[in-house]
């Protein structure tokens, strides 16, 4: 049984790893069949593994505790090596792609990884190392910054997850109050938030720019390794949503508003979907933890012995606490063959939401722990979230669990911000389009884009006199914007996908069980519309493909 103190990795120095890489490198060139050129390839991964292990746990440390001295050191510190030891794997991966021996590689390893390393080796110089170093500091200095955010409410102080609660609250003059102090810090941190983006834009654009693109946009999806769709089927997928979803979701919100009794649906009430309030779990963490042990355990064996790993490691972090990093993700030590999830529970719905999810990404990282590269423990984003959202899903038949009689009202609940974040993630997309297109927009300009990006996909949205995101600056709480740029679109593939789960489920249980396990099982060893293929699921991208998925939703939403 492998337990969180069980996992170390020893501090990687560059000179250490320098002659270590050269090693790999000169064995590879004089690799003159697959056999040798395989051994040289496996060496090479293990070390990644290492690296990648230290990694996860730096990162994971800081986000435990961003104001811990000794914490944040490290993180600078890998913040500095990752692009110089970044370096040194594109290098490898150069090598690699022009290797004589490279169709016996493929055989052994599957092409797969050819076209991940061609992506990384394009979307990296040394001559941008700099940059790469900056972006990583901003970022830093960003999560910092939210996650020391001290937010008064009534006489108490909270952070953003903290605070985050009370947008379910039944008291709706609560859930206001609650509103104007989580803005206000933005529009009181305005000037850091607009100039930490604006650098990291130009910086950005910069990088694209040394590498010989006219601008991010191709960098970037490049930086996520999408190898089977660009731009123009992700704007189909758009077009659809614009299409299809939006007036659907529009729809939504008038009978929220009835079901609520109000005539003007505001900002502050979009979290509530009944007048009761939402239903919350019926324990704190510890008793849902015991009832996600009952859940998984009548799951199957699969789910069921996975997550007793899980708890029984304390591979888990899952309480609110002061300091902690705002979010939920899921990480992987990689030589130790077990992932860990990182949560910041707060009693709302949510808990069970960002636990199911986040037990989705670590079910699917431990399936499949044993491939043959690094490059294959996770899929790209778009791929990696369909095994989280569709967990969320298919939890749904045992969420009488947490909720009680309350369960039904629950997954009606969860099927119908489903639907309505599907026109919410697109506007995330569409905005860093563009603004990637016109790096030279002043912020101001910025929000105004934000606001046409509202109009467009959310148009029932009415911030009334709410500081800052009445003019434009909601988009400043989405993380991924700063962090990883177009890294959304990926949600919204992947929830048209779990829908699809979804559906099937209700039909053949065991046959969609089936399906996901083998998902799951495959990792990243193909691109998206290759897993999704294999899944027995029809691509987002496939014209029709979405409003098939709206029409199920809205009949059982009928
Ligand atoms: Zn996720």
């Amino acid at each position: 049984m492998m337990h969180i103190d069980d996992i170390s990795a020893s501090r990687p120095l560059y000179e250490d790893l320098a002659g270590q890489y050269r090693a790999f490198e000169e064995a590879l060139a004089s690799a003159r069949d697959g056999d040798s050129a395989a051994h040289a390839v496996q060496r090479w991964d293990a070390r990644r593994r290492e690296t990648q292990t230290w990694t996860s746990l730096v990162t994971l440390r800081f986000s435990q505790d961003t104001a811990n001295a000794d914490f944040k050191r490290e993180r600078e510190y890998c913040d500095e090596i990752t692009p110089r030891l970044q370096a040194l794997d594109v290098r490898v991966m150069r090598a690699l792609l022009a290797h004589p021996q490279r169709p016996a590689l493929e055989r052994r390893v599957g092409a797969h990884a050819f076209a991940l390393w061609t992506c990384e080796v394009q979307a990296f110089d040394p001559a941008i190392q700099p940059q790469l170093v900056r972006e990583a500091k901003l970022k830093a200095e960003n999560d910092a910054l939210i996650a020391g955010a001290k937010l008064p409410l009534r006489g108490a102080t909270y952070n953003f997850a903290g605070i985050v609660k009370f947008r379910e609250s039944a008291d709706r003059q609560l859930r206001y109050e609650a509103e104007r102090a989580r803005w206000q810090w933005f529009a009181d941190h305005r000037a850091e938030m607009d100039r930490c983006y604006d650098e990291l834009v130009h910086l950005r654009h910069d990088m694209a720019r040394a590498l010989g693109d006219a601008n991010y946009v191709a960098m970037g999806y490049r930086r996520m390794n999408r190898t089977d769709y660009g731009p123009a089927e992700v704007e189909r997928f758009r077009a659809e949503v614009r299409e299809h979803l939006v007036p659907f979701a529009a729809e939504l919100r008038r009978r929220q508003a009835r079901a609520l009794g109000l005539d003007r649906l505001m900002f502050w009430d979009e979290q509530v979907e009944d007048p009761r309030g939402n239903p919350a779990p019926r324990g704190a963490l510890d008793w849902q933890m015991d009832r996600a042990t009952e859940m998984f355990d009548a799951m199957g064996p699969e789910l069921g012995g996975f997550f007793r790993l899980m708890r029984e490691g304390k591979l888990m972090d899952l309480e609110n606490r002061d300091g902690k990093r705002f979010g939920g993700f899921c990480t992987a030590f990689p030589t130790h063959g077990v992932p860990f999830i990182f949560g910041n529970f707060n009693g709302t719905q949510q808990d069970v939401r960002v636990f199911t999810h986040e037990m989705g990404h670590a079910y699917q990282s431990y399936r499949s722990r044993e491939k043959p590269l690094m490059d294959y423990l996770w899929p790209t984003y778009e791929s990696a979230e369909i095994h989280s959202m569709s967990l969320e899903l298919l939890t749904a038949p045992h969420m009488e669990r947490f909720f009680g009689d309350d369960a039904a009202r629950f997954n009606r609940i969860h099927l119908t911000q489903a639907l309505t974040f599907i026109p919410y993630g697109v506007a995330v997309d569409h905005f860093q389009h563009l603004v990637y297109e016109r790096p030279e927009a002043t912020p101001a300009e910025r929000h105004a884009m934000w606001q046409a990006m509202e109009r467009t996909y959310l148009p029932w949205r009415d911030y009334g006199d709410l500081p800052h995101v009445a003019h434009g600056g909601m988009w400043q709480f989405q993380r991924h914007i700063y962090g990883m740029p177009f890294y959304y679109i990926d949600y919204t593939l992947a929830q048209t996908c779990a829908l699809q789960f979804w559906t099937r489920a209700k039909a053949d249980w065991p046959a969609t069980m089936a399906a996901y396990h083998a998902l799951c099982a495959r990792g990243g060893e193909a691109p998206f519309t290759e897993l999704v293929r294999s899944a027995g699921l029809r691509s987002p991208f496939a014209p029709g493909c979405l409003r098939g998925v709206i029409e199920q939703a809205r009949a059982a939403l009928a």
